[in-house]
């Protein structure tokens, strides 16, 4: 072999050969131990946060049923809302599991559930009735633009919610608001 073959071949070796360390057992099994660990851990961390989030919804929806005789909910087609930029949010709030738990239990204990038509009620006043999209100052903040009531955005929602009576069609899965 001329010199020059012989470089080439070293070339050949040194460039296309795995280094001897990644075929050592310890090398090649590291990494996937480590691996492993870190997917249970990461399992563990999200059990961990569906049990709580499952204790919480349990805890509530059962003192909502034990305190009051009728439950209306704002429905709201929830698996149509968590595409939007409020997906993360809906799903982490559970709306769905919540309502299913308050569903069976109010027929378990002999109660009513009532879905309600969601349409506007974070927009009307429930004092006058004055309807504007401007009457929602913020999120958190309802300030009405003909008799200037102002109350907390939810609670005003809730009161319009209760006032309704009108039920909805059955492809409503979700719910939003509970009022009692
Ligand atoms: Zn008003």
């Amino acid at each position: 072999m001329s010199p020059a073959n012989r470089h080439a071949q070293k070339d050949r070796t040194t460039t296309y050969a795995p280094p001897a360390a990644m075929l050592t057992p310890s090398v090649v099994r590291l990494p996937t131990e480590r691996i492993k660990e870190w997917r249970t851990g990461c399992c563990e961390v999200h059990q961990g946060i569906s049990h709580r989030r499952s204790a919480f919804l349990h805890k509530h929806s059962t003192a909502v049923i034990r305190k009051y005789g009728t439950v209306k909910v704002e429905g709201l087609n929830v698996s149509g809302m968590s595409g939007g930029n409020l997906a993360k949010q809906i799903l982490d709030c559970s709306w769905s599991e919540w309502f299913r738990q308050l569903r069976y239990k109010a027929e378990e204990a002999g109660r009513r559930l009532v879905a309600v038509d969601p349409k506007y009620t974070s927009q009307i006043c429930s004092q006058c009735r004055c309807k504007h999209a401007d009457n929602r100052k913020t999120q958190a903040d309802f300030a009405c633009l003909s008799c200037g009531y102002q109350d907390n955005a939810d609670h005003n929602a809730a009161v319009n919610i209760l006032a309704r009576n009108e039920p909805l069609d059955a492809n409503v899965r979700g719910v939003a608001l509970c009022v009692v």
